[in-house]
């Protein structure tokens, strides 16, 4: 096996005992990406200067006898996620050259722990998509099949992880953003609960539903990266004052005794009949390791995507009144006049998908539809979230298929944008509750990775993990 197909546990392991150094570990990786992102083009940004400038620190670091997992492990960031003097996009050409003058609270916590930054990886504009196709620049292959889609909008982050170009990477789930991708690369990928992790210098799409969580290629590694990023936030008023546990504590491979739920409806809803069956295997396996599997139902997942495609759209038409070429980002048409300006800049720099976002959300949230639409979808939510809380009550976790079919062909849904949001029929519920949720893969359909998706209690991702952890184990060859 080379270097950079290890773990990052195996990695930090081996950091610590000597075996190699942060600088041969980097070098690795960097050559994976010179090797392999031609055609798999996961990143929009590559920083190999600067990840080669930081393995030189962390191994001075580590010279010095300090260690911790993350101290030399080369990672990805997702494009959305401010890097200071590293340009941040959004995959939207509205942002194509800005360079943010701060870090998000996550990249400041990363670099203080020592993690190597790599590059800024490719996504859906402004994080609205499920196959990343939606990015203004180009889209990202799945290294598993590169005729597919690597999933949306966290493409660039799974499919890095994926193909070995990083060995873990930050994503943001808004609707299913960090767990389909994840489900249809074939690694593992964690939506905290909702102010389990700071939003700071995230740039919001829809701030009721937007969590930053980690992209890896084992459970132990996301529990490692959870202790890096988790925790209370000051300057992010929605992050929540609860304990951050140590997340490695939750890596027992042990079920027993565990209630697990399995609603029905999330194996309607159009999944493929493979991929549940797959699924149900998965659950089964968890079974006969101990735990205590039942059958039960939320009725209002059905509603899940009405909801958040009044809501999702009504939060971005306000988050994203800010690109008006006044301050930052792109301005075209200066000579217009103020108003003429900012026309043209929007029209110009957004693509088709947000533009239309837009307009629904300006839709939804004006005068005389307001109550139609974005109060009674926020009625609907509350009723979706005590449905939940009443499963949620007689179980430890919830457990169902990530996404209702593998990956699609690039191309295949880009002119069905209906279809193409029912790839998160799965996903998004779970954002409107809040819940954190894992999905790790279970096996695969046709050749293709299938994910089963954990649903925990809030701030449960020491059970969600676990659960992972045990299957994991269960099945590792
Ligand atoms: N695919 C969903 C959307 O387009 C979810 C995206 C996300 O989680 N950021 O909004």
């Amino acid at each position: 096996m080379e270097l950079h197909e290890y773990s990052l546990l195996e990695l930090s392991e081996r950091l610590r005992r000597r075996e190699i150094s942060a600088i041969e570990l980097t070098e690795a990786v960097i050559q994976q990406i010179e090797r392999l992102e031609p055609q798999i083009q996961a990143y929009i940004t590559l920083t190999p200067d600067l990840a080669r400038e930081m393995a030189r620190q962390a191994q001075a670091r580590l010279d010095a006898g300090e260690w911790n997992p993350l101290l030399g492990i080369p990672v990805a960031i997702k494009d959305n996620i401010s890097t200071r003097g590293i340009r941040t996009t959004c995959a939207s050409r509205i942002l194509q050259n800005y360079i943010p003058p701060y870090d998000a609270t996550v990249t400041a916590r990363l670099k203080q722990a020592g993690a190597v930054i790599l590059g800024k990886t490719n996504m859906d504009e402004f994080a609205m998509g499920s196959s990343t196709e939606y990015s203004a620049f180009h889209p990202t292959r799945n290294p598993r099949d590169l005729s597919r889609v690597p999933g949306g909008s966290s493409g660039g982050s799974a499919a890095a992880v994926a193909a070995h170009m990083a060995i873990a990477a930050l994503g943001s789930d808004t609707g299913g953003s960090i767990r389909q991708p994840a489900a249809y690369c074939g690694v593992v990928g964690l939506k905290p609960t909702y102010g389990r992790v700071s939003r700071y210098g995230l740039i919001a799409y829809a701030s009721s539903l937007d969590q930053i969580g980690p992209m890896t290629k084992t459970v132990a590694d996301c529990a490692l990266m959870m202790n890096v990023i988790a925790g209370k936030d000051p300057l992010d008023a929605t992050s929540v004052e609860v304990p951050v546990p140590d997340y490695r504590e939750a890596l027992r491979a042990d079920v027993q005794g565990l209630r697990l739920g399995v609603p029905r409806e999330f194996f309607a809803q159009g999944v493929q009949p493979e991929v549940a069956q797959t699924v149900r295997r998965a659950i089964d396996q968890l079974a006969d390791a101990g735990a205590i599997v039942e059958e039960t139902s939320i009725p209002m997942v059905e509603y899940g995507l009405p909801i958040y495609y009044i809501l999702a759209p009504a939060e971005c038409s306000s988050n994203l009144a800010r690109y008006d070429g006044v301050r930052y980002g792109l301005r075209v048409g200066a000579e217009l006049g103020h108003i003429g300006m900012m026309e043209r800049t929007r029209a110009e720099g957004f693509g088709d998908e947000v533009i239309q976002r837009i307009m629904i959300g300006t839709y939804a949230l004006s005068a005389g539809y307001y109550d139609a639409y974005y109060l009674k979808a926020q009625k609907a939510r509350t009723l979706l979230r005590q449905e939940f809380d009443r499963a949620m009550a007689q179980f430890d976790a919830l457990l169902c298929p990530t996404a209702p079919t593998p990956a699609f062909k690039i191309g295949e849904l880009i002119s069905d944008p209906l279809a193409m949001k029912l790839m998160d029929v799965l996903t998004i519920p779970v954002n409107l509750t809040g819940l954190p949720a894992l999905s790790v893969p279970c096996g695969s359909v046709d050749g293709l990775p299938v994910g089963l998706q954990i649903i925990g209690k809030p701030f449960d991702e020491p059970t969600v993990l676990r659960i992972g952890y045990t299957y994991e184990q269960l099945t590792r060859q």
